[in-house]
């Protein structure tokens, strides 16, 4: 990719999955990423998969005071943020008559509250600087309806909307994009499907298979790079074919 050497990066979710692939695949580009992460070990071991990073703290993008020390923080280690991941999510697999008060309120604040709120924080310091893109996790599920998932699904419509007013709104200082995976293989993912599940919705996948999170890494290090220099305002899908045939395809 053109232009991501000596970038600096902040990943939120850096920890796991797509968020830690992300990460990993910037080091690679030569840019410097700091990873912002809720979860202790899995800080702990990051640092250690990739000694290359230059910090991961401990942060919770549902408490304003950690994400603003967070990202101060990033800021004074790496000298500036010049791209953000925004891409700490959580989901939980319940049917829509049984979603508590308590989990929808849980699952709004990590993604669409801490996202918006990673965002803005971001935003104001590339506004000030200038310069910067922002790049979001949604999903297929903020696309189309999928069961048992009525809050995350609303939580990822709102992370597209989201991200198509900020760009609006930040252009031309600042580039602001989504990526929306399918089914990609992580922790999140094997945490609520069985093997039995992931074979059945690998045979329904007209590609066949899970994404690897590594092939989200490479979309989110192209949008960043100067080669997406004219890219703002959209959401791309990396969804293995899942929604191109709608209904007849099922
Ligand atoms: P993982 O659970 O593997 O990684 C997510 C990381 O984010 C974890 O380290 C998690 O910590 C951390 N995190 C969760 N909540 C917070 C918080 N409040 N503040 C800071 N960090 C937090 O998930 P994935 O890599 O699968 O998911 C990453 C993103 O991709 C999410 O936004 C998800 O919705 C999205 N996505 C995932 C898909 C998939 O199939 N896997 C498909 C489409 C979108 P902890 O372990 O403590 O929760």
């Amino acid at each position: 990719m053109r232009g991501l050497k000596g970038k600096t990066v902040v990943v939120t979710g850096g920890a796991s999955g797509i968020g830690a692939a992300t990460a990993a695949r910037f080091i690679e580009e030569g840019a410097k990423v700091f990873v912002l992460d809720r979860d202790p070990q899995g800080n702990a071991a990051i640092l250690k998969t990739l000694p290359e990073l230059t910090g991961a703290c401990l942060c919770d993008v549902t408490d304003a005071g950690q994400v603003q020390d967070g990202f101060n923080e990033a800021v004074r280690r790496m000298g500036g943020v010049d791209v953000l991941v925004n891409n700490a999510g959580i989901s939980i697999r319940h049917p829509f008559l049984e979603i508590t008060g308590e989990e929808w309120d849980r699952v709004l604040a990590v993604n669409l509250t801490g996202v918006f709120r990673v965002a803005q924080t971001a935003a104001r310091h590339m506004v000030q600087r200038g310069r910067g893109v922002i790049l979001q996790t949604a999903s297929t599920n903020g696309i189309v309806g999928y069961p048992y998932y009525a809050d995350y699904n609303a939580t990822k419509a709102g992370v597209i909307e989201l991200t198509r007013s900020m760009a609006l709104e930040l252009a031309p200082v600042v580039r602001v994009n989504a990526v929306a995976p399918g089914y990609v293989l992580t922790p999140m993912q094997r945490a609520e499907y069985t093997d039995a599940m992931l074979e059945q919705v690998n045979r329904k996948l007209p590609l066949q298979r899970h994404a690897q999170p590594e092939e989200v890494a490479a979309l989110f290090a192209f949008l960043a790079s100067e080669d997406a220099a004219y890219i703002t305002g959209h959401v791309y899908h990396l969804d293995g074919g899942e929604l191109a045939g709608g209904l007849a395809s099922r």
